[in-house]
């Protein structure tokens, strides 16, 4: 691997004699690690060698081709770099996740924190997924509706956009962009983009999100700042830049010597050489004072989306696991959306702010007295799970995922959920003499699959 001469002198200053060990693990091919989703548990990956700092992560032996794993497409696990699930004991460590909280993850397409967020809040939380450039939301949404949790918002904002909401959350991640020296096993594009010049361009952006999400906490509240860089501009500096201010006092985390994380003292650094993982930074920071939510929550409605009354509810309620814990609301295209009821009142506060913004699960439609079952339905945990469904083995639930047509010989009528190994793909509706498959065409399997 090439690397730029300025940053391994750079390294070799800040390492020493640990320099060319860091050299040599750069060099090696980087683990294949995996979370699994608490919520669809699966034997899938029994006898893996467990990551240390977070009970649902598992190292693999080497890398699967993942789209080939139907269990991948129903959300039993999400595939993400081992050192950065440390996030989880970082919040743990920081909050009392048993307590209803307010979350924003403030920088976060493909969604590798936030699905790990989810896991780790109670139910009654809220969690706000953001990201700011817009081709990036679709796999966001995507990995979040696959983890299947319905109190999670997605919104395509930029920090700027949420002034409105100060002191209005319990905990902020800011997992920022940065240039990324921690990936450069992994992708080594990231080596050649590289310079001292983007360095500095990087920080000057941390900044600004950073001074965005400081007023959006709450007294008390919590921010966690996390990088997958090792210099100290973009990581220590940035904390000491935050403490500087006055606003926030520095939250330790216990590490236990065996994880090998190297404590810099404004912050804890994951070298590829120390531990089984990528470059990492992480640092939580508790916020001393503060505005207040400048709004109580009030529920005012969202927007456009019209609230459905009892009745109206009986027409699917058989199709959802717990419907009383939930609202529904009909959007105008039609879609139904259902809300834990205790959130409402949050995603009211934050329909007022933000435009570009999703609540809840979407679950269906209506057609005439009908309902027509959304894919997210079948992907949530709200999904009942009395209702008609098939177990196909590893093949026809490839064939499902391409979209292919089944047989439906010796299967009853009607609506039918398509499964592997016990959860999810998607819905099918067995007719006379076909199937049709209801798998949306954006989440069809693209590659080729060699079928024996
Ligand atoms: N948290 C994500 C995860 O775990 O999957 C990874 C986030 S990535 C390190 C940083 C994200 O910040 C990118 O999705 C990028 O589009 C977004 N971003 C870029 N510029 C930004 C800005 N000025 N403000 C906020 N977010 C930005």
């Amino acid at each position: 691997m090439i690397l730029p001469s300025i940053f391994t002198d750079r390294m070799r200053q800040d390492l020493g004699d640990d320099f060319q060990v860091f050299l040599e693990a750069l060099g090696e091919p980087p683990p294949v690690s995996i979370r699994l989703n608490p919520a669809k548990a699966s034997q899938e990956f029994e006898g893996c060698e467990k990551i240390p700092w977070h009970p649902d992560g598992r190292y693999l032996p080497e890398r699967p081709v993942f789209t080939l794993d139907p269990a991948f497409h129903a959300g039993t696990y999400y595939v993400q770099e081992a050192s950065s699930m440390f996030l989880r004991e970082a919040l743990i460590q920081s909050v009392d996740v048993g307590q209803a909280m307010r979350v924003l993850d403030l920088c976060a397409a493909p969604g590798g924190k936030s699905t790990l967020l989810a896991s780790a809040l109670s139910s009654e939380s809220l969690l706000l997924a953001n990201e700011v450039i817009q081709s990036r939301v679709p796999a966001l949404r995507m990995n979040l509706e696959k983890w299947g949790h319905a109190n999670v918002a997605v919104s395509n904002h930029d920090p700027s956009d949420f002034r409105k909401l100060e002191g209005f959350f319990d905990v902020v991640l800011v997992d920022a962009p940065c240039s990324g020296e921690g990936l450069f096993r992994k992708d080594q594009s990231a080596a050649g983009e590289w310079s001292e010049q983007n360095l500095a361009i990087c920080e000057g952006r941390q900044r600004r999100i950073l001074s965005e999400a400081k007023e959006l906490l709450r007294p008390d509240g919590v921010l966690i700042y996390s990088t997958c860089t090792f210099n100290a501009g973009e990581n220590e500096l940035n904390v000491s830049w935050l403490l500087e201010s006055g606003d926030f006092d520095f939250l330790p985390i216990q590490l236990q010597p065996a994880w090998g994380i190297a404590d810099k003292k404004l912050g804890y650094q994951f070298f590829p050489h120390r531990l089984r993982g990528e470059g990492f930074f992480i640092a939580c920071l508790k916020k001393k004072a503060g505005a207040e939510s400048l709004f109580r929550s009030k529920n005012n409605g969202l927007g456009d989306w019209q609230r459905l009354k009892t009745k109206e509810i009986t027409a699917f309620s058989e199709w959802l696991a717990a419907p009383e814990a939930l609202a529904f609301f009909q959007k105008p295209n039609g879609e139904i959306v259902a809300l834990p009821e205790n959130l409402t009142d949050d995603c009211a506060m934050l329909d007022r702010v933000l435009r570009k913004r999703s609540f809840g699960t979407v679950i269906g439609t209506m057609k005439k007295k009908d309902f027509v079952p959304a894919h997210t339905l079948a992907l949530s945990n709200l999904v009942s799970t009395n209702l008609p469904a098939v177990e196909l083995d590893k093949m026809q639930a490839l064939h499902f995922l391409k979209k292919d047509n089944l047989d439906p010989a010796g299967l009853p009528k009607g609506w039918m959920l398509a499964r592997f190994q016990g959860h999810n793909l998607g819905w099918m509706k067995v007719l006379d003499n076909r199937i049709n498959n209801y798998l949306p065409n954006e989440w069809r399997i693209r590659m080729d699959v060699k079928f024996e």
